[in-house]
């Protein structure tokens, strides 16, 4: 039975979290004191993502002295440019900066210093679409985006607005292959409330910058606030999934259908997609999946979508 990416990636999952800001632009901690509290949560790796704006001086925080054999961390930033659909700057997280990436023209428009960005090798994510109410159409705009914010954790505690999925689901029904993140945007402002709540598991063969950039780029990773996927795989109809103990794996596509198996500390399924086909009321097929699955304190994991023509 075909295992999927990243489950069949070789090499070993590497623990990251991509948005989190320090005292380089409005985050409380130093950047030393914010490696150190991911660190010693055991965290493989970090990206100081501070707020890319003339007003914090353009900071890309140069976070090298940290790296160490078992411990690396990532250059990036978050990006600005005006104006999403509510007249607010647009939130662009990138991955994999160089440290003398040019400030921001006065013009420079929302897509095109995404694409300025991935042009330097950055891996693009639209940050905490909610938060930010972006619309379907501010989504499909940015077309240098590898990805979205499925959840981010500050954003989540600060009012609701964590969840990213209403607009992937949409951008994938209009056949935009976005892979998905879970993240931090940590600022500890008020203790750890808005930290260690989402991450992302990178499918890596060395724990090395460009190796998981790399890898991220290629979709290989998943997102979760704790539970873990350790095998998915399909044969014909069938998806198996095998993961830490959860009391939900739900396999969704692109309509309200979904092939969902409940129970108490369950660790493997096997879904059927035709339920996603076949019920009372008939849905078209999707031609992409993905799989979430759920623990008893309501903890979740992600994998990017599988599209079936790909398989
Ligand atoms: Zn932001
Ligand atoms: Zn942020």
């Amino acid at each position: 039975m075909p295992e999927l990416a990243p489950f069949s990636a070789s090499g070993q999952f590497w623990r990251g979290n991509l948005h989190t800001h320090s005292t380089m632009s409005d985050g409380r901690l130093t950047p030393q004191q914010v490696i150190e509290a991911y660190k010693a949560r055991g965290y493989d790796f970090v990206q100081l993502s501070e707020h890319f704006l003339k007003f914090f001086n353009w900071p890309i925080t140069d976070t090298r002295k940290f790296r160490s054999d078992d411990f690396t961390t990532i250059i990036g930033a978050e990006l600005h440019a005006l104006a999403t659909s509510v007249g607010e700057y647009w939130h662009i997280l990138a991955t994999g900066l160089p440290l003398d990436f040019a400030p921001c023209g006065d013009d420079e428009t929302p897509a095109a210093i995404a694409r300025r960005a991935a042009d330097a090798g950055a891996f693009i994510t639209l940050a905490h679409p909610a938060w930010s109410q972006l619309t379907i159409d501010d989504g499909m705009s940015i077309d240098a985006a590898h990805s979205l914010e499925i959840y981010n954790t500050g954003c989540s505690v600060e009012n609701d607005r964590g969840d990213g999925s209403y607009l992937l689901d949409q951008m994938l029904n209009k056949a935009r292959r976005l892979t998905c993140i879970a993240t931090d945007d940590a600022h500890f402002h008020t203790g750890d409330f808005d930290a260690f709540g989402g991450w992302i598991n990178v499918k890596a063969e060395k724990l090395e910058p460009d190796a998981l950039v790399a890898a991220m780029i290629r979709g290989n990773y998943y997102s979760t606030q704790g539970p873990q996927i350790h095998s998915v795989s399909i044969d014909d109809n069938i998806v198996s999934v095998s993961s830490s103990p959860v009391n939900s794996i739900s396999l969704i596509g692109g309509t309200s259908r979904t092939s969902t198996r409940l129970g108490k500390s369950i660790c493997s399924a096997r879904l059927d997609l035709a339920e996603l086909e076949h019920s009372f009321a008939p849905a078209p097929p999707s031609p992409w999946l993905r799989l979430v699955i759920i623990d008893e304190h309501g903890k979740r994991a992600w994998t990017n979508p599988i599209w079936l023509d790909e398989l």
